[in-house]
């Protein structure tokens, strides 16, 4: 595939991804755009001039500040829409070419959250972070509990603190207990640490009652975006039990602002691990439902450099996205349009590999060093945590450009 527009090389906004967005720009408001390498395709100025008049679609979904009735529109539709883009980029004189109103530069636009998220789940998916987590709370011999290989675990988070990337967020606060005391203390958490995930959006309604299978949970992944699902370790240990997650994960996570398709991925899936034993009939499902796509975590200090400290992979994931919709929804649970399911952790098998600060330093006994000398067991205030994706394969690439946030003082 050739197109006119310059791409600058290595973009992660090539003409194979086209991901959509929501920006605003100087005096203008909110709407819907695509990435093409440094630019915006602003989609609200493309119905304008008249292109999408041959499809039967309200081209004011295009003028809303969020991508949820876009997305509503269902897959047939939103294929087509990306496909007509990525052909008019690659005709001389198709409509974008001739109305060049239409592109707008990244650097004088705004992000913002591409979606209103109803409804927020978190998975625990990955068997490395599962395995790290277990090993070191419960001991080496029952490392993972008797469920996860047969479900693939969950809870239900908070919606309302799913922020973008660039959205600074304060140390939380919270009950902690230390080991050698009998009583919690009220203090800042001395655990802030980043969780390295991958989210996806829902495209469709179910309605209450009515069950996805495997299959058909491809009709319901509108795309996938970067996670980091902020954690506060020393809140977690004392509030966990026995009904899971609350404050310590509800302070905040961020999002990368490009939603990136399932057909902009579909040249990277690759078969995942073999899930032994079986998986319930309701879990299985044929063929390469995991996703290349390479993942680096940077810790950067105030008036420090970027550290790499992490380099994981999407493809090491134990459950896909297919069966997290179809366990997500075997009891009826209605989904709806602009929910987020997040993957959980992703390790990978090795230590460089692992995606939360609770691994990295294995519960904070191995401190990391950085390059200014300084030394890390969790995340230090005014400490941003940049994460990166991309997938890469025979001279294609597709990246998810970043998710940063760094970490304020507490009041
Ligand atoms: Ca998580």
């Amino acid at each position: 595939m050739k197109t006119w527009f310059n791409v600058p090389e290595n973009s992660d906004f090539s003409i194979y991804n086209l991901p959509f967005g929501i920006f605003s720009t100087a005096g203008h408001h909110r709407r819907a755009g695509v990435a093409i390498g440094d630019h915006i395709i602003d989609l609200e100025a493309v119905a304008q001039a008249g292109a999408f008049h041959s499809l039967a679609i309200d081209n004011s979904v295009f003028s809303d500040d969020t991508l949820n009735r876009y997305i509503a529109l269902g897959k047939a539709t939103t294929i087509t829409i990306r496909c007509l883009l990525q052909e008019w980029l690659c005709t001389e004189g198709s409509v974008l070419q001739k109305n060049k109103q239409v592109f707008v530069a990244q650097a004088d636009a705004t992000m913002h959250m591409p979606v209103a998220v109803g409804d927020y789940t978190d998975f625990y998916a990955s068997i490395d972070h599962a395995t790290n987590v277990g090993k070191m709370f419960r001991g080496p011999e029952n490392a993972l509990m008797p469920n996860w290989k047969h479900l693939p675990v969950g809870y239900h988070g908070r919606a309302s603190s799913i922020v973008l990337s660039g959205t600074n967020l304060k140390r939380p606060k919270g009950q902690v207990k230390p080991a050698d005391a009998t009583a919690p203390v009220f203090q800042a958490s001395a655990r802030v640490d980043f969780e390295l995930e991958m989210a996806f959006v829902i495209g469709k309604e179910n309605g209450l009652g009515n069950s996805v299978s495997t299959e058909e949970a491809n009709e319901y992944i509108f795309g996938f975006v970067m996670f980091n699902d902020w954690s506060a370790r020393d809140i977690q240990a004392w509030e966990y039990v026995p009904l899971g997650p609350f404050l310590a994960k509800n302070f905040g996570s961020n999002i990368s602002p490009w939603i990136v398709t399932t057909e902009a991925l579909a040249p990277f899936r690759v078969a995942g691990p073999k899930q032994e034993p079986a998986v319930l009939p309701y879990l299985q499902i044929e063929g390469d439902q995991n996703f290349d796509v390479n993942l680096n975590v940077y810790i950067k200090p105030e008036n420090g450099e970027e550290n790499l400290v992490s380099e994981s992979n999407f493809k090491y994931m134990y459950w896909s996205a297919n069966q997290m919709v179809a366990h997500h929804t075997v009891n009826g649970c209605n989904l709806r349009v602009g929910d987020m399911m997040a993957s959980g952790t992703i390790s990978g098998p090795q230590k460089h590999q692992f995606g939360s600060m609770l691994e990295l330093t294995w519960g904070g006994k191995e401190p990391l060093t950085l390059a200014n000398g300084e030394q890390r067991k969790f995340i230090d205030d005014n400490d941003t945590v940049i994460m990166r994706g991309f997938a890469e394969k025979d001279g294609k690439r597709v990246g998810f450009g970043e998710v940063s946030c760094k970490i304020l003082p507490a009041d």
